[in-house]
């Protein structure tokens, strides 16, 4: 058997294209969905992630400002920022980009921006209304990765889905949507005792870890769907996921790719966020 792909680049173009047609028709009643994007420091991946979105804002036809500060920026400095970005009427989505320099306290940040603004979906507020069935914003990685699942025609009800990481922008969200959904949830992290055994009972796995090859085709029941979030580099520099796809790919029945699955999914999630924010505005 060889998996078919989930083509996070084919979902993406179809995703951003539905955005910019209804961006379009929000402008036409006067509002531009609006992004601010805030980078601290110098951080070179940091850098390419921040332009990345703006980019794909540009294209959907939202506004976006990227304000990038020195990474000396004070904490107080930063709180300031994002309280005259909540008041800014133009915005309607904030992300300020992690990591944050370490004089920094991110979680501070981050419950600084208001919930009704959060479009990365990490505020307290935004993980307790997932939690609990309530509107809010869904973290973009996750959120993308449902709709790879959607765009299968994947019923998750009475599933077994295996979730490896449990971060909180990635991992545990992934679980609760999972959950949501009807399927048994079982959460797997660095002390999980025997990961294998757990995979194995998996209908669908979910990889979040950042080690390359944490999930081969020996752990993956046949027909299984795997998702690869894990952003790696392998031994020539090249970008690679969690999952050893060419082994896997014979076991499984879907597999994302790395690159061109989760990665582009991610920031098409933020421009559906940033417009539902816009939408919720009016
Ligand atoms: P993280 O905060 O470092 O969390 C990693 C998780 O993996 C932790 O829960 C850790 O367990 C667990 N883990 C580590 N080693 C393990 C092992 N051997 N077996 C099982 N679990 C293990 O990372 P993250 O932010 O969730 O990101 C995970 C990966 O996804 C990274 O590669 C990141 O670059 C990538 N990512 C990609 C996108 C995208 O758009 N494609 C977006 C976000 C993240 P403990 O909790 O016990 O330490």
């Amino acid at each position: 058997m060889t998996a078919q792909l989930i083509d996070g680049n084919a979902l993406s173009r179809q995703l951003r294209t539905e955005v910019a047609t209804q961006c379009a028709q929000l402008k036409a009643r006067g509002i531009t969905p609006g992004l601010a994007v805030v980078l601290v420091g110098d951080n070179p991946a940091s850098q390419v992630y921040v332009r990345n979105k703006v980019k794909a804002c540009a294209e959907a036809g939202l506004h976006s400002v990227l304000e990038n500060y020195d990474a000396t920026l004070s904490e107080a400095a930063l709180l300031a920022r994002v309280e005259a970005l909540n008041r800014d009427p133009q915005i309607h989505g904030i992300l300020v980009q992690l990591p944050l320099p370490a004089h920094i306290d991110a979680q501070k940040i981050i419950e600084a921006i208001a919930p009704a603004k959060d479009v990365d979906g990490f505020h307290v507020a935004s993980a307790g209304a997932l939690m609990t069935g309530m509107p809010g914003f869904w973290p973009c990685t996750p959120f993308g990765c449902m709709k790879m699942l959607e765009s299968i025609g994947y019923s998750l009800k009475g599933k077994h889905a295996v979730v490896i990481g449990r971060s909180n922008i990635v991992g545990k969200p992934m679980a609760l949507m999972l959950l949501a959904q009807s399927a048994t949830v079982t959460i797997c992290h660095s002390a999980t005792a025997d990961l294998k055994a757990m995979t194995l009972q998996a209908d669908v796995i979910v990889a979040a870890v950042g080690k390359r090859n944490v999930l081969t085709a020996d752990m993956v029941k046949p027909g299984a769907v795997v998702i690869d979030v894990g952003m790696n580099r392998d031994t020539q520099g090249k970008l690679c996921g969690d999952v050893d796809f060419e082994g896997v790919r014979q076991v499984a029945n879907y597999i994302t790719p790395v690159p061109g699955g989760v990665g582009p999914m991610t920031i098409t999630m933020l421009l559906v966020n940033t417009l539902a924010a816009a939408q919720a505005s009016i």
